[in-house]
């Protein structure tokens, strides 16, 4: 699933005579969907490509991450075009969410990943999965997901309710598509510097999007803290 850079990037832009959708949103590499165009209901088949347990990069802390298939915004680069099938993958199954919730289960695991694909358009999945968790384990388990929607584009007028509902479940999302002019290696969790990481019930409460207060990015430039003894062993004091 990962280490293809298949070139994507249809670049139909269905909301032109839109504003303010998001950082570096139209992007001509990719689809740029309109408010309420693309709906799970519609175009889910409610397969998932992949499900990993105990994974340490998929968001803070020791995590399961399960990989749902079918992906419309065709982002350029994009390293899981094995998945923009929304058939890709196999069915979900109640056999592996009761997997998932036994693996939750466990004292080490922080939470929940939710990735793709697009889970915003597979919510016949991520739903019922996100509602048994909170009532399993309230918030001592948290959820983030990954989704190439902005966080601006989700609050637009028209757009489908069931994806306001998974907002509401999330804590943390990770916004908007992977544009390829905008990679950065050195950020954290994200692959391209218009994408934020995101409080989602900050955000939620105060109407508009707020940075998750965790971040630490990579600097290029490294102080070097021992400037003496480097000095002293190369023999230039
Ligand atoms: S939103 Fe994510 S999964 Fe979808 S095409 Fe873009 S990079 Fe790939």
């Amino acid at each position: 699933m990962t280490g293809q850079i298949p070139r994507g990037g249809a670049g139909h832009d269905f909301a032109a005579a839109e504003r303010h959708r998001g950082p570096a949103i139209p992007y001509p590499g990719s689809n740029n969907p309109g408010a309420g165009q693309w709906s799970s209901q519609r175009m889910s088949h409610d397969c998932v490509a992949d499900y990993k347990r105990f994974v340490m990069t998929d968001g803070e802390g020791i995590r399961c991450s399960l990989y749902v298939s079918g992906c419309p915004f065709h982002c350029l680069d994009c390293w899981n075009a094995s998945i923009w099938d929304f058939r890709a993958g196999h069915p979900y199954t109640s056999a592996l969410e009761e997997q998932i919730l036994k693996d939750l289960s466990q004292s080490y695991v922080q939470g929940v990943t939710f990735l793709g694909g697009e889970p915003l358009l597979n919510t016949g999945v991520l739903l019922p999965l996100a509602r048994r968790i909170r009532q399993q384990f309230g918030h001592t388990k948290d959820i983030w997901c990954w989704t190439g929607y902005t966080w601006e584009e989700l609050q637009r007028e028209g757009e489908s309710p069931d994806k306001r509902e998974l907002l509401s479940l999330v804590d943390v999302l990770v916004d908007g598509r992977y544009v390829a002019a905008l990679r950065d290696p050195l950020l954290q969790f994200r692959g391209s510097s218009n994408q934020r990481v995101l409080d989602v019930p900050a955000s939620l409460s105060q109407r508009s999007p707020v940075l998750w207060g965790r971040m630490h990015d990579l600097v290029r430039q490294i102080p070097d803290p021992t400037p003496n003894l480097r000095r002293s062993a190369e023999g230039n004091d």
